[in-house]
C-alpha cells in the first residue's frame, strides 16, 4: 500500500479546505421567494354553490354574502404568504475585491454585492424574488438585493462546487 496520496485524496483535501474556508467565512442570508397566487375553487364550483353567486343576480345582499366567498374574499384568487429561506453565504461588497470582475460596475446605481454561495442553492437563486445579506447585522433599515444577470460557475476545479451571484441593491418599501 503505497503511503503518497492519490489524486483523489489530494481532491478530498482541497475541497475539505474550501468547505472549512466557506464555513468560517459565510455569513447568514435570507431569501425571499416570491408569493405563489393560485385561483380559488370557488370560481370553479357549480352557480347554484358559488357564494359570490348572489351578486350577478342583484336585489338586496344577505350580510353574510357582503364578503363574497370566506377563503378569497371574491377575489377568485388565493395568495399564500411569501416564503424565505436561510442560507449562508460569503458575501463581497467592494467591487474592487469581487470574486469576479465586472467591468463597468461601479456604473450601477445604488450599490452592487457579489455572493459565493454553494451549488446546492443555485435553484434557490434562480426562485428567488430578493436577498437580505448578512442578517445578523440586519438593522431597521433594511436593503434587499435583486439579482443581476445570470449566477455563474467559475470554480471548475473544485468540481463545481460553489456559484457566484451578483446583486444590485433596492431599499425596502415597506
Ligand atoms: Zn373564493
Amino acid at each position: 500500500m503505497s503511503l503518497l496520496p492519490t489524486d483523489s485524496d489530494i481532491r478530498d483535501t482541497i475541497k475539505e479546505v474550501q468547505d472549512d474556508l466557506f464555513d468560517n467565512w459565510a455569513k447568514p442570508c435570507r431569501i425571499s421567494y416570491p408569493p405563489v397566487i393560485t385561483t380559488c375553487s370557488c370560481t370553479s364550483d357549480s352557480v347554484g354553490q358559488k357564494p359570490s353567486s348572489h351578486y350577478l343576480h342583484g336585489g338586496p345582499l344577505p350580510v353574510s354574502s357582503m364578503t363574497g366567498c370566506r377563503l378569497c374574499g371574491g377575489t377568485g384568487q388565493l395568495r399564500a404568504e411569501a416564503t424565505t429561506e436561510e442560507v449562508n453565504w460569503i458575501i463581497e461588497r467592494d467591487p474592487a475585491r469581487f470574486f469576479l470582475i465586472i467591468p463597468n460596475i461601479k456604473a450601477i446605481q445604488g450599490g452592487v454585492a457579489q455572493t459565493k454561495c454553494k451549488i446546492v442553492d443555485l435553484p434557490k437563486v434562480l426562485r428567488c424574488d430578493f436577498v437580505v445579506l448578512e442578517t445578523n447585522v440586519e438593522v431597521y433599515r433594511t436593503y434587499q438585493y435583486k439579482l443581476i444577470g445570470e449566477p455563474v460557475d467559475p470554480y471548475k476545479i473544485a468540481d463545481g462546487l460553489y456559484f457566484i451571484a451578483t446583486w444590485q441593491r433596492v431599499l425596502k418599501s415597506a
